[in-house]
């Protein structure tokens, strides 16, 4: 079964588009999304621009801010103080990545825990590791969501993780661990990755490796989720990091690339987006 994170995420997107009509009635304003732009990097650019047409859909409100790659981190900083103290901000996200002479852990960090709809600020981190209410993270929170739909049982299962970056690999691995399944992290230092991901039952993949994982990799009935974006080094189009034509027939549920993870990290950014808009709302009544 080919899990479309596009129907997912539109349907999902339909159900919170209906609710954010509710909004002016009951608040006077629907939610504000304000996303920060540094430079003209093509993908940078077509992620913002996924990110104010799915804001469209849903009809929160979008702004985004474009600013030269020479920004200063000053002068960075300074515009995100100022939006974190605009009561019309719901969410501030700062497209990834930034130039070299910008830090981006100060950014993130600058970036009120409140508003901060990637979950990328080190509260929101800490919290997701402490069990303690957060903002989850669009990428780790949209595959489960996936998982859920296509009927996976999580509780239980093997899962392995490939990666284990701070956006991704990691705190998909404590989600699924919340979910009760028993996780194994791989990484580039990993001995023998085949025998580990042949014993997965869930299997997610995040790498940014063309075709990485192949089909000897993979037992009959595994759930694999590619979470990887990469261009086909032959064709040049967008393909993930596992070889989906020879996986998909061996697969439970297998996600394509494009169509899968990445519609699915948007969605739940508008969701978080409405969770902090609406957070926001409860406390200044
Ligand atoms: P990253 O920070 O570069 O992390 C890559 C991870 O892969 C690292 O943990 C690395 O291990 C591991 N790795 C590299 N080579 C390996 C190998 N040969 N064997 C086993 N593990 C290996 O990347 P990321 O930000 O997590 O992103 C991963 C991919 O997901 C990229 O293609 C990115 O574009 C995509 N992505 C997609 C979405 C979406 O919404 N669809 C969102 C975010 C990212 P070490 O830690 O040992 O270096």
């Amino acid at each position: 079964m080919i899990v479309s994170g596009k129907e997912l995420s539109a349907r999902l997107k339909a159900e919170m588009a209906e609710q954010v009509t509710t909004f002016p009635m009951k608040y006077g304003r629907v939610p504000h999304l304000v996303v920060i732009l540094v430079g003209d990097d093509p993908a940078s650019v077509s992620y913002v621009t996924g990110k104010a047409k799915a804001s469209q859909v849903v009809g929160i409100k979008n702004t985004t801010i474009r600013k030269p790659d020479t920004i200063s981190e000053e002068e960075l900083l300074s515009l995100i103080r100022h939006l974190n103290d605009d009561d019309t901000v719901d969410g501030i996200l700062v497209q990834l990545p930034l130039p070299k002479h910008i830090s981006e852990p100060k950014v993130i960090e600058s970036i009120s825990k409140d508003k901060d709809v990637d979950g990328f600020h080190p509260l929101n981190v800490a919290a997701l590791w402490q069990k303690q209410p957060c903002i989850l993270p669009c990428t780790p929170k949209g595959i489960i969501k996936m998982l859920k739909t296509a009927g996976v049982q999580i509780a239980g299962k093997r899962a392995v993780v490939i990666g284990r970056s701070n956006i991704v690999g990691l705190p998909v691995a404590k989600l699924l661990l919340d979910e009760n399944a028993t996780v194994t992290i791989a990484h580039s230092r990993t001995k023998d990755l085949g025998d580990l991901t042949r014993q997965a039952e869930i299997l997610v993949v995040a790498i940014g490796r063309p075709r990485f994982v192949t089909e000897d990799m993979v037992s009959e009935g595994t759930a694999v989720i590619d979470v990887g974006v990469n261009r086909d080094p032959e064709t040049g189009k967008l393909c993930g990091d596992v070889d989906f034509a020879a996986i998909e027939p061996k697969a439970s549920v297998i996600t394509p690339v494009p169509g899968g993870v990445g519609p699915m990290t948007i969605c739940c950014l508008m969701e978080n987006t409405i969770e902090c808009f609406l957070k926001r709302q409860e406390s200044s009544h």
